[in-house]
Formats: structure tokens, sequence, C-alpha cells
């Protein structure tokens, strides 16, 4: 456990030394100078002023890059070292005088996506989440495909549209079927919907036909955001079939600011649940003599500053290592920058449901606010902000910050 540090930090603060979140930002007076941030209490190291005035060596020109690409791709022994030096530098007296100068408020700056994204791809490794939709969309037969116990199910997304946190999510236009009707009709989506998740960021690159064994997970693994996945649920349901999600998705994805590093998470770490079904061997890591890779992530979602879910990340059935290792056993290679998504989480109870579309049960069941709002799906205006927290060392918490996005009108359907 670090020592303390030597910044003011609120007890109640998400973002205390044993954190360390990485982001980039700007300022009002330096706008076109994107900086990486490391969240520290209610301010921001200037991680690469910082460094510079600490005299910081090798590490240096990770920090002063204008994203965090560069140390994503310098792997896992770059990032044990900068996260040694950031510790350091915020505890030690003597760093103080050096480092001090480029601490700011961080109500003063301006958040940007931390990274450039590569590939992402989106699994669906909540049991809950997927016997959920499973009862919802086939009620006569079993919830679960059967493949679903014996892979983490995935799809390739589209990074080019994945927004940070406040990035207002224009409601897309597109085709959808109505109840009963043969034919499609085109305009603006009426089954809009989020998802809970985290996302997983990846560096350390490997070459294609080289796959990532899950003892090899940590090597690549480097820190953990918050991820929400707008779903329209009517183009969804009309174009999935047979080749799965693809522009009822692919129009925004939004993630939160600050990437917290996996190191930061090894209090959170717990059993997964139970396989119950063999899986092939690449796939078992019961007995491999490594840390846990289930992570004990409490999750809350507010809908117009009401929560209404709080799933436990603690329930999914596949574990970050997993998906990873499935990702690349094909030889599928890794780009610094990656982003992979847990899919939606989902608990086994109502109030723990990760998407309007299980807690409202398809559209049949609404949710009533607290103001007697309605909800079904959601509407233009509303805002819906995604928070996590997670136990850190010696009883402190290690928050995420949040992910948040308002829904706006989109553009008039053209009648070309
Ligand atoms: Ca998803």
């Amino acid at each position: 456990m670090a020592a303390p540090t030597w910044v003011a930090v609120p007890d109640d603060s998400p973002f205390g030394v044993h954190n360390l979140p990485y982001g980039v930002f700007t300022t009002a007076d330096r706008p076109r100078e994107r900086r990486i941030g490391v969240a520290i209490g209610d301010h921001v190291l200037d991680a690469g002023a910082a460094a510079r005035a600490a005299g910081a060596g090798p590490e240096a020109g990770l920090l002063t890059a204008p994203t965090l690409n560069p140390l994503l791709a310098a792997g896992r022994s770059a990032w044990t070292a900068v996260r040694s030096l950031l510790t350091a530098w915020l505890t030690d007296q003597a760093h103080r005088p050096a480092v001090e100068p480029h601490l700011l408020p961080r109500d003063s700056v301006t958040p940007h996506l931390a990274f450039d994204v590569a590939d992402y791809v989106d699994f669906y490794a909540s049991e809950h989440h997927a016997t959920n939709v499973g009862r919802i969309f086939r009620p006569d037969v079993e919830p679960l495909p059967a493949n679903w116990k014996h892979l983490p199910i995935g799809y390739h997304g589209r990074s080019g549209t994945i927004v940070v946190s406040g990035t207002p999510v224009v409601r897309p236009n597109g085709q959808r079927r109505g109840a009963g009707l043969s034919a499609p009709s085109f305009g603006p989506c009426e089954r809009l919907d989020f998802e809970a998740e985290l996302g997983f960021v990846v560096g350390g690159p490997t070459a294609q036909g080289e796959p990532v064994a899950l003892a090899e997970a940590e090597e690549h693994v480097f820190g953990v955001c918050l991820l929400n996945d707008w779903s329209a649920r009517d183009i969804q349901a009309w174009e999935t079939v047979p080749l799965g999600p693809f522009l009822g998705k692919s129009f925004a994805t939004s993630v939160s600011p600050w990437i917290v590093p996996l190191d930061a998470l090894a209090a959170a770490r717990v059993d997964p649940p139970p396989h119950d079904v063999g899986i092939l061997p690449y796939l078992d890591d019961r007995g491999a003599g490594t840390p846990p890779r289930g992570l004990d992530i409490a999750v809350e979602v507010r809908l117009r500053g009401e929560v209404v879910s709080r799933p436990p990340f603690s329930t999914m059935y596949w574990t970050y290592a997993q998906m990873l290792a499935h990702m690349t056993v094909n030889g599928a290679s890794l780009r610094a920058g990656d982003l992979f998504g847990s899919g939606t989480i989902s608990g086994p109870l109502r109030e723990q449901r990760g998407a309007l579309i299980e807690l409202t049960w398809n559209g049949e069941e609404p949710l009533v606010l607290a103001d007697g709002t309605k909800r079904t799906f959601l509407e233009d205006g509303d805002e819906l902000v995604i928070s996590a927290t997670a136990p850190g060392p010696g009883g402190t918490r290690i928050g995420f910050g949040e992910v948040a996005g308002r829904v706006v009108a989109g553009p008039e359907p053209s009648v070309n």
C-alpha cells in the first residue's frame, strides 16, 4: 500500500493515491494542446509537465504525448515503471516542489478521449443479461444460445464513433419494422436504450498469428473504463438476423474520461461465478496459480438523476482474460488502443439489470421515476449516467468517475 499523498484529497474522493487513473485534457488557455493527466482528489496532475520538472528518465516521453497510445504500446513493464514514478511524485515530499505547480483543479479542465481507439469489440459476458434477453425474444426455447457457456460471444464494433463522456448522443435514424407489419419504415429510433458496461483498454501489441493465452492477459490489459453501448432496439431487431449488431449499435458508444489502471484493482479481484459446463483448455483458468480475474466492481446507473439500477460486475460469467484469450485464439493481432466491452452488466435481481430492455421487459413494464415520469425507452433530453467503485487497499475505494450522455433529437429523416 502506497504512502499517504501530500495532496489534499477529500475523504470521499474516488480518486485517492491508490487509484491514479489516466486521462487526456485541455485547458481554456491552451485549448489545442492535449495533455496526459492523472486524477488525484479534486485535481489533475499534468503528467508530462511533472515528468519534465521531476527529471523523469525514459518514461517522460510516454507522458508528454497527446494521447495514451505511446504508453499503451510500451507494455506492462513501462506501465509498472510509470505508475511507480507517479506514486513517488505524489507521496514523497522531496518531489513536492517540482510536482505541485503542475496540479490543476479538475473542474477547470476539459476531458477528451484518452486514447485513439484502434479496434473495438463488444462481448456479451453476463449470464443474467443473456438469459433475460433470451426470455424476452425467444420465450419458447432455452434462453441461452447453445454456444453461450462454451465461448464468450462478441462482435466487432465501430471504433470511430466511440466518444468521451459528456458528448451528446444523437438519436439515430434507421429502418425498423413495427409489430405485426410486413414492411419496414424509415425514421428516428423509437426504442433507444443504454447498456451499462466496463471497457478494457489494451496495449502491448501482438503479431498476427500469436494468440494471447490466459496467463498473459495482464501483459496486455492496461486498464478499465466505464462504457455505455447505446443501442437502437428497433433498428437492431430488424437488421440483426443473421449477421449480428450493425447500425443499431454503431452510431455512438460513450466511455469515461478516466482509465483506471488494472494495477489499481488488485483488492477488487474475486473468484468469478463457477462454470457449470466444461470449457476448452484455452478458456479454462481454474488453478492456473494466478490471482482471480473476477472483479468486485459496483456499478450505478442514473436516469434523469435517479438511480435506476446497481449492476454488480462480480456476477459476470466470463473474465477479461477469457475474453482476450478468445478474441485472439484465431491469431488475430492486438494493437495499442484496442478496446473491448464486457457486454451489459446485469445481476440476478430486477434492480441490478443494466439496460432498459431488461428493466422494462421490452417496454411492457415501464419504469416510474420519483417525479412520476414514466420511461420504457430513452426520450430526447434524457441524461444517462453510469458510475462505479471498487474496493481499494486498506479499506479505501477506487472510483471510476462517470460516463454521461444526454440524448438529443436527430436530423429530420430525408425523403430522398
Ligand atoms: Ca453491448
